[in-house]
């Protein structure tokens, strides 16, 4: 099922939740929407599902509009936070649900409710639990259930809302490679919110990061990741240093090398060549070079972390007032190079640099 926003907008009050979003979203589509809290993800979600009413724009589905449409009649399986499994009702009753309260003439016979509900157990790997209460299933069990739940009504779109917020880092893994692949057995258009950057790059076919209200860059995870469109995306993805610097005919230096300025139009007329500028540095875009060489920009180690494939290191530079922070392969590490309090030399590999407007 195709979805397409229309330049939405939701006020409350006179707070602008959603100031004009605008989204395309493509049959079979697996999208996360990410962003700080309070930027509308569940605002915008609600918006798609009816159950919130946007103060202007349109929303159709497949080409029709159903802003006129109940919840129900947008067969939407949803699996919210808010939305807890009802705990004085087993896990086959929580996920006959949707089903049990559909009008008498499409209301599938209590068999079937029956025989679906354990055919959807089986899918979510929970067989043979369905006599149990909520109380006594994992927190990521839980979660299955609620996406069994969801799919009992069989639906066109699913929503999840931080559907694995209250789980464990390894519990949410799991379920995040089992959520993937549920979507694409099923053919499902999936929708799901998150403000865990790395479940939406290594979950989502395309990624829509968000910021008051807007969206800020829509785009595969490796484009958002690599080539963010804006300051607030370069700052919101991976870990970055940030270095005030001058840009001066579209030329802003960053420890020690010239970077042109980002090309992205940024919505505020041309971009400006001249003046303050904020630069973002990835940490494996900082280069660590021994001594010997004497390029770059001469720094003291303060810190190592050698945890992983990568080092972690801290660094004290000259100029710069907070530490820069660096990831090196482990083999340079292991060569002895990377002490704390040695001397080395740092060189910026990229910088995405922007115009500050104020
Ligand atoms: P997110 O899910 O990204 O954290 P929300 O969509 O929940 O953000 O909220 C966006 C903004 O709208 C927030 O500032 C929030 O306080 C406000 N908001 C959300 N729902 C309501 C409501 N029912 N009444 C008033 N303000 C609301
Ligand atoms: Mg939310």
């Amino acid at each position: 099922m195709q979805i397409s926003i229309r330049n939405i907008t939701k006020q409350f009050d006179r707070f602008p939740a959603l100031g004009g979003v605008s989204l395309e979203i493509g049959s079979g589509e697996l999208v996360a929407l990410l962003g700080p809290s309070g930027s509308g993800k569940t605002t915008l979600l609600r918006s798609i599902a009816g159950l919130e009413h946007p103060s202007s724009g349109q929303i159709l589905f497949d080409g029709e509009d159903v802003s006129n449409l109940s919840v129900g009649e947008r067969r939407i399986g949803f699996a919210f936070q808010s939305y807890a499994l009802f705990r004085h009702m087993t896990v086959l009753n929580n996920v006959g649900f949707g089903l049990k309260v559909r009008p008498r003439k499409t209301r599938p016979s209590r068999a079937e409710i029956r025989e679906r509900a354990l055919e959807l157990l089986d899918l979510v790997q929970l067989g043979g639990l369905e006599n149990r209460f909520p109380s006594q299933l994992s927190g990521g069990q839980r979660q299955r259930v609620a996406l069994a739940r969801a799919l009992a009504i069989e639906p066109r779109v699913l929503l999840l809302d931080e559907p694995f917020g209250a789980l464990d880092a390894k519990v949410r893994k799991e379920l995040r490679r089992w959520l993937r692949q549920l979507h694409d057995r099923l053919g499902l258009t999936t929708i799901f919110v998150t403000h865990d950057q790395e479940e939406a790059l290594e979950l989502a076919d395309r990624v829509v990061v968000m910021n008051k209200g807007e969206i800020e860059q829509a785009g595969p995870p490796v484009e958002v990741y690599d080539d963010p469109a804006t300051a607030f995306v370069s700052e919101f993805l991976g870990t970055v240093n940030t270095f005030q610097t001058t840009l001066s005919d579209g030329i802003a230096e960053v420890l020690g090398t010239d970077f042109p300025v980002a090309d992205a139009d940024i919505g505020e007329g041309p971009q400006r060549r001249h003046g303050p500028a904020i630069a973002y540095v990835r940490t494996h875009e900082i280069e660590l070079l021994s001594r010997e060489r004497a390029e770059g920009i001469p720094a003291i180690v303060r810190a190592v972390f050698p945890f992983g494939g990568s080092v972690r290191v801290e660094l004290a530079v000259e100029g710069y007032d907070t530490p820069i922070q660096a990831e090196v392969p482990r083999a340079f590490f292991e060569a002895g190079e990377v002490r704390v309090n040695s001397g080395l030399f740092v060189r910026a590999t990229n910088a995405r640099v922007f115009p500050q407007y104020n």
